[in-house]
């Protein structure tokens, strides 16, 4: 018999993630690009960020150019738009936040909230995104120095300095909009990794997914 799941966060039942979650009233337009093997995950953190988030997109797929949404952020740019990504070019997320408009045109879209792109997979699956949607590497694109170790112990990250997509949406954001509280996101986050832990076992825990100290600096 198929385990029983939430209709909300379509986890199993027993590690629904919705009893942690509440809104956060955000400002920036955060839409996040899931690359479709990260919705099979049962630990992805996009979900926090969908069911927290009030002002949030979630695509999911890797081809996205027949998608309305895609279409039309892809075809109306403006200075308030970019997309969370560490090319060689990136911005630090500080700067853009900054940034002063140079022409009459950007001084219009001034006041348009600012929308941010995120994209949700490991390093492979966001570099097929890149590749897959070219329209993507004409936007500027932003990056984040990261301020804290990710907190994300299940998952082995490819990098120790990567973050989670909750974390580095919470990150950004923080640098955004520093008045809006993001603390219900790092709250479930931290649920979802204590459950998950405790429901492995501490051993197998140790065992599979701490990485040797060498690695982590
Ligand atoms: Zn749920």
């Amino acid at each position: 018999m198929p385990r029983a799941r939430c209709n909300v966060c379509c986890n199993a039942v027993m590690s629904c993630i919705c009893k942690w979650t509440s809104p956060i009233f955000n400002q920036t337009n955060i839409v996040l690009l899931q690359h479709s093997d990260e919705v099979k995950k049962p630990l992805g953190t996009a979900k926090i960020v969908s069911l927290c988030l009030q002002n949030a997109l979630v695509k999911v797929g890797v081809d996205f150019s027949t998608d309305v949404d895609f279409d039309r952020l892809m075809n109306f740019p403006n200075q308030n738009l970019a997309m969370l990504y560490p090319s060689e070019s990136a911005l630090e997320l500080h700067s853009w936040r900054n940034r002063k408009p140079d022409t009459e045109e950007e001084k219009q879209t001034e006041t348009v909230p600012k929308t941010l792109i995120v994209l949700d997979g490991t390093w492979r699956n966001t570099r097929e995104i890149m590749n897959v949607n070219p329209a993507l590497k004409n936007l500027p694109a932003v990056k984040l120095t990261p301020t804290i170790q990710s907190n994300y112990r299940i998952r082995k990250a490819p990098f120790a300095d990567s973050l989670s997509t909750v974390e580095a949406v919470s990150q950004a954001l923080n640098i955004l909009e520093p008045e809006t509280s993001v603390d219900a996101m790092s709250l479930s986050f931290q649920h979802m990794i204590d459950y998950q832990i405790n429901r492995m076992g501490e051993d197998v825990y140790l065992r599979n997914y701490v990485q040797p100290p060498s690695l982590q600096d």
